[in-house]
């Protein structure tokens, strides 16, 4: 059963604050010349039109990447920021260069910065959005599976460059995903001791993403992040009152990065959202 569509959920808040953990990741990469591959385990369609029916129906970009578009001369204040939404800039219509028409997805923002030496492997098991995702002009140094991303990610370690780089981003519609999704870090891990590995989770009151963490916080074997960002209270809200971003061997200095970019944007967002992280570290 794959029912899930990214194109109803574009430019979320949830977006801003993956990819944002995402852009500062791969800006951390990026300051040694070492090659990097990059793995995208679900990559969805790659770059999203604001205009397509499934966006604007829900229309959740207007209370996410929308608000920042509005306020972005104030936001470019913070460095981060500034370069995060250039690279928004970057991602739109070039005819109508002023207007937010285009959200770009995962798969946009790692291949926007991939550099000669480096690689990207994208997974997409959804064919329709796998035929999406086959449209989107991308380097050729990018591999394209329509495949399950989770044994693909441990199928395709150890990887041939010195360093690695992978994106988590389930839709989790089965409640098994978390355990999956752990299970598979563990595996992979054990592989590739060395990776920076961004996982995405969603706050629902369920709090399903609690046995994510406990199973790698048991693992006890590595530094992890984590960063949430939160538009409601848990009790207000039935659905998603929040996002919650990890990041296993983070680079030095994310953390008060995203701080920094985070004080300022979550205002923007509303007078109820709220960020804060914390770290777990092997003794
Ligand atoms: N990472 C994308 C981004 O940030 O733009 C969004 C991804 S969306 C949250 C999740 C995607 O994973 C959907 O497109 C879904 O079809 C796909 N998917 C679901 N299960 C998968 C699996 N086992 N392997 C690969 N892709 C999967």
């Amino acid at each position: 059963m794959l029912s899930y569509q990214h194109a109803y959920h574009a430019g979320n808040f949830a977006d801003v604050h993956k990819h944002l953990t995402l852009y500062a990741v791969i800006d951390h990469l990026l300051r040694k010349s070492s090659s990097v591959t990059y793995i995208d385990t679900h990559a969805g369609r790659g770059r999203y039109p604001l205009d397509a029916e499934e966006t604007r129906r829900l229309g959740e970009y207007r209370d996410g990447a929308e608000k920042l578009w509005k306020a972005r001369r104030r936001l470019a204040e913070d460095p981060l920021l500034a370069d995060w939404l250039e690279g928004v800039a970057s991602a739109q219509n070039k005819r109508n260069p002023k207007i937010l028409d285009h959200y770009p997805g995962s798969p946009w923002w790692l291949a926007q910065r991939l550099r000669e030496q480096d690689a990207l492997q994208l997974f997409e098991l959804h064919p329709g959005e796998h035929d999406h995702l086959n449209r989107q002009r991308l380097p050729d140094r990018t591999r394209r599976v329509h495949g399950d991303g989770l044994s693909g990610l441990v199928e395709a370690l150890p990887v041939a460059t010195p360093r690695l780089c992978v994106l988590v981003d389930p839709s989790y519609e089965r409640k098994a995903e978390y355990g999956d999704v752990a299970d598979t870090l563990l595996k992979a891990m054990r592989k590739a001791r060395h990776a920076v590995v961004l996982v995405w989770y969603p706050l629902l009151p369920a709090g399903r993403h609690e046995a994510l963490l406990d199973a790698l916080k048991a693992d006890g074997l590595r530094k992890i992040w984590r960063s949430e960002l939160k538009i409601a209270s848990p009790r207000q809200e039935h659905g998603m009152y929040g996002s919650g971003m990890l990041v296993i061997n983070p680079p030095w200095g994310l953390d008060r990065r995203l701080a920094d970019a985070m004080a300022q944007l979550a205002p923007v967002l509303g007078d109820a959202c709220h960020y804060r992280d914390d770290w777990w570290v092997p003794e």
